[in-house]
């Protein structure tokens, strides 16, 4: 029998009783036969509740000291569920990113993997151990400091671990059934996906679905591991991201894999900008200077009488003031006439490999949302995904209207959210 790597989530082990359910299960796959490593999440809101008290001590903290705070959230949970796997019986050693041979950069809060050495975790496997390691952490090659991967980073680790292990497959615990066809907190007769591409799965999470973080399938599918995301509150089998269908059923490519939505983004609009060579150039190297990242870019054919048109372009809210700030310095260098600022904005995208093959799936979604009462404002398409922005306020009844439009509803309400967090 193989090895597998297994990652809990913080809502899966929120409390004393999440953690002894996990460590049950822990537990049952070693008596499978099972070599078992397994990375854990901080306990519940943990690592929000860490941000909070380092923000009242100090507006900026600095990051080397602010990694090695909220790496603390990811050590009560490793000890606490080594400790309840022993109560089980079994053997179980827990070990910090860095005990586990996580290697980052040393971007402190948001840290890559460079390179993973996990010497310690295979001796303790070898010694007939659970191995539980601490997710979102490691440490920078250069300076030996502690590090953390940002936000939801576990995925990542886990992932990272078994590429390094040559597991047989990265099992993501997290507190719904698996990826399903649409967030099922929006969507009540959203479907559990049985098997997905990593192809497709890669624009769902960058698309806005939050099941799985982009790094860590991108990273999945670099080392062709497969990962089985599934609820660690049922029995049921979960979604298998991976280059070919897995399991004992048949699945089929489907057409569509699903609608994703997204109300991170925010739209800047700039109004009247010579229809010359350079202009764009000029704009969005102004947003690249401040390292911003932008996702959809619009521009309007220019009114003749003018010469002038127009730039749109999505980026995350949270950076909106930094853009605007920028542009504004450089307004008359690059002369356009005025900037919009919009933050009610949402994205809504189809994703799915066989709209390659498929005509008529851009018409049927422009459809569904016109007989939605639906306004699109901007369209970005790629060879499997097709984006609209439109109104925040559309949100939930367009995802719901494009999701039935292509047949994806199902017959029963099977999505269940055991957890909250989503995580
Ligand atoms: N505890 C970290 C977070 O909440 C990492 C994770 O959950 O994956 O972002
Ligand atoms: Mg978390």
């Amino acid at each position: 029998m193989g090895l597998v790597v297994q990652k809990y989530g913080g809502s899966s082990v929120a409390d004393a009783e999440g953690i002894k359910r996990v460590a049950k299960r822990i537990v049952d796959a070693k008596k499978n036969g099972h070599q078992v490593v397994v990375v854990v999440s901080a306990m519940g809101d943990t690592t929000d509740e860490l941000i909070d008290l380092a923000e009242q001590v100090s507006p900026i903290p600095a990051g080397r000291e602010f990694d090695m705070l909220l790496t603390a959230g990811e050590r009560i949970s490793m000890a606490l569920l080594a400790m309840a796997i022993k109560n089980l019986g079994h053997e179980a050693q827990s070990f910090t990113g860095s005990q586990a041979g996580v290697i980052t950069d040393s971007v402190h809060n948001k840290a890559r993997i460079i390179d993973v050495t996990p010497g310690r975790i295979r001796t303790a496997l070898d010694e007939g151990n659970i191995a539980i390691v601490a997710g979102f952490q490691g440490v920078s090659q250069d300076k030996k400091d502690i590090t953390t991967l940002g936000r939801g980073g576990s995925d990542t680790t886990a992932v990272a671990l078994a590429a390094a292990l040559d597991a047989e497959v990265c099992e993501i615990y997290t507190d719904v059934d698996g990826v399903f066809t649409a967030d099922p907190r929006v969507v009540k007769k959203a479907r559990k996906i049985d098997w997905i591409s990593f192809e497709d799965m890669l624009e769902l999470a960058s698309s806005g679905s939050k099941v799985l973080l982009h790094r860590c399938v991108e990273y999945a599918r670099r080392y062709n591991i497969p990962i089985h995301v599934r609820s660690s509150f049922s029995g049921l089998q979960g979604t298998w991201v991976s280059n070919e269908p897995r399991g004992d059923r048949k699945v089929e490519q489907a057409i569509i894999s699903g609608v994703a939505h997204d109300t991170s983004e925010a739209k800047i609009t700039v109004v009247g900008v010579p229809d010359k060579p350079g202009e764009a150039a000029a704009i969005f190297r102004t947003i690249a200077d401040n390292e911003i990242n932008i996702d959809m870019v619009v521009q309007n054919v220019s009114a003749a009488s003018t010469g002038l048109t127009d730039i749109s372009f999505t980026l995350p809210k949270a950076e909106g003031r930094k853009a605007i700030d920028a542009l504004e310095k450089q307004k008359a260098l690059i002369g356009f006439e005025s900037l919009r600022y919009d933050d009610q904005i949402a994205k809504i995208s189809l994703v799915g490999a066989g709209m390659k093959t498929n005509p008529g799936v851009t018409a049927g979604f422009f459809q569904a949302l016109a007989d939605a009462g639906v306004n699109i404002e901007l369209i970005s398409t790629s060879e499997i995904r097709i984006s609209v922005v439109t109104r925040a306020d559309d949100v939930n009844e367009a995802v719901r209207a494009v999701h039935t439009a292509f047949g994806l509803d199902s017959d029963s309400d099977e999505a269940v959210v055991y957890g909250g967090t989503g995580r």
